[in-house]
């Protein structure tokens, strides 16, 4: 029985599910990605940052954290979601990429302007290190 993959380009949208390992898109000639389970990644910045990442993606070595608290702890309110196959995620709060992140994974983009009510700095600190302990 032999078997089949799902494939997407995250480029123009193009699926197929094929028997054999395909490389390219059909339509637009981009490398296409085998559809695993998804996950929601987070990386955190300052404005600056944010305005590069949104035209060009992520660089190798980019930081992302696999809780929100972590990415804006760690890096900024501009806040990056960002999809990643869950085989390629570390078993680590935060991890660093090896390769470029095109801007079409990202699957939102915002400014976390808090104005806290209720700021129990203390709870964070214990949630912030039970993550790192992962
Ligand atoms: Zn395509």
């Amino acid at each position: 029985m032999p078997n089949y993959y799902r494939y997407e380009c995250y480029n123009c949208g193009y699926e197929a599910v094929r028997y054999r390992n395909i490389r390219k898109c059909p339509q637009c000639g981009w490398v296409l990605e085998r559809v695993g389970e998804l996950r929601i990644c987070y990386h955190g910045t300052n404005k600056k940052s944010a305005d590069i990442i949104r035209r060009h993606g992520f660089k190798p070595l980019t930081y992302f954290g696999r809780h929100l608290e972590d990415a804006l702890f760690m890096g900024g309110e501009y806040i990056f979601e960002v999809a990643f196959n869950a085989k390629n995620i570390p078993n680590n709060w935060q991890f660093r990429i090896e390769e470029r992140v095109e801007p079409s994974l990202i699957v939102s983009h915002y400014q976390l302007l808090k104005h806290p009510l209720i700021n129990n700095e203390n709870l964070r600190a214990k949630v912030l290190s039970s993550n790192a302990i992962e």
